[in-house]
Order: C-alpha cells, then sequence, then structure tokens
C-alpha cells in the first residue's frame, strides 16, 4: 500500500547548515528504498513531505524521527494514497521566493510564515501547490 507521510520539525541550530549532508544522504538512500517527496526549510523548521510503500516509509519516518539534528518532530499527516505526487523526487528542496511566500500565506490564515504553525488538514495540499508554483528552484 502506498502512503504519503508529512511531518514538522524543528531545527536543532536553528540554521539550514544540515542541509546539503540531509540532502545528498536522502537522494541516495531514498532512491534505494523508492521514496519520493520533498523537503521544506524556513526560519529554522523543516516540513517534508514522504511518499512511498508504507513499510518504507514508516520505517524511514522512524530514523528521521530518532535524528538529532532536529527536535519536536510533528506528524502532520499520514494515509493511504492511490498514486504519488512526486514520482520523479527522490527528495527535493523547495526554495522560497514572493511567489511561494504568497502561496504559503493563502492557505494560512493568520498570514503567519511559520512552517510549524501550519494546520495538519492543510500540509499536504499547501505543499503540492507549493511545489506546482512557477518559479521555485529545485536544488
Ligand atoms: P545513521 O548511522 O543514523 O546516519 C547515517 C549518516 O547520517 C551518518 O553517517 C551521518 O553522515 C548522518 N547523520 C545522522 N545523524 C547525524 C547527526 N545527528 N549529525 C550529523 N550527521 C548525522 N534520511 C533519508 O534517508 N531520507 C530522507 O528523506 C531524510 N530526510 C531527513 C529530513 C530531516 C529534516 C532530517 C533531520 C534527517 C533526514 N534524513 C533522511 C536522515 C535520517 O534522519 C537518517 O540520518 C538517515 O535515514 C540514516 O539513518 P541510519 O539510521 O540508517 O544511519
Amino acid at each position: 500500500m502506498l502512503i504519503r507521510l508529512v511531518y514538522a520539525s524543528r531545527s536543532q541550530n536553528q540554521s539550514a547548515q544540515d542541509l546539503p549532508a540531509i540532502l545528498e544522504w536522502s537522494r541516495r538512500a531514498n532512491s534505494e528504498l523508492e521514496v519520493t517527496g520533498v523537503l521544506c526549510y524556513l526560519d529554522g523548521v523543516y516540513m517534508q513531505y514522504l511518499e512511498g510503500e508504507e513499510s518504507a516509509v514508516d520505517a524511514l519516518f522512524k530514523r528521521i524521527h530518532a535524528d538529532s539534528r532536529h527536535q519536536g518532530v510533528a506528524l502532520l499527516e499520514r494515509r493511504a494514497i492511490s498514486r504519488r505526487v512526486f514520482p520523479e523526487w527522490s527528495m527535493a528542496l523547495l526554495d522560497w521566493n514572493d511567489n511561494t511566500r504568497a502561496i504559503f500565506r493563502s492557505f494560512s490564515p493568520e498570514a503567519r510564515l511559520d512552517l510549524y504553525a501550519v494546520d495538519p488538514s492543510t500540509a499536504a495540499p499547501m505543499l503540492r501547490a507549493l511545489v506546482r508554483a512557477p518559479g521555485w528552484t529545485l536544488i
């Protein structure tokens, strides 16, 4: 069974310094696990969308949860899906610009640019909308 899982967490050191190593590892490991998805980082907060076979995603999330590079891991969504939204991406990092910040604000009634404060019910649709927006840099 395919599932998607979305969580938010706080970077341990409140900076993006761990991102290169996390992405390098993830792209290789996720290809082997056939897990795809996207990672957002904004102001010390991570939000990640993972999709793949249930056993692979759950095992990966267990490892991610235990990673000391972040804390306060909050599961926002875990549900069955019929197909992948990001079949090509072993892990894409989403960059921020005026356009994508505006999309984020449109999903956040309080217009706060705080990934950690995103309502669980809007997390997955918001990420899909963000990824479809033109002008993104997929690093
Ligand atoms: P481990 O032995 O725990 O780690 C393997 C390697 O990861 C180490 O050699 C080291 O280079 C690095 N590492 C692990 N923990 C630390 C640390 N605290 N400080 C510095 N380096 C460290 N992994 C994926 O495979 N796919 C993902 O999509 C993914 N997304 C992540 C998102 C976030 C926000 C974070 C914080 C981590 C993510 N990781 C991801 C990494 C994941 O947490 C595990 O480190 C990884 O899955 C390897 O786990 P392991 O138990 O097999 O090996």
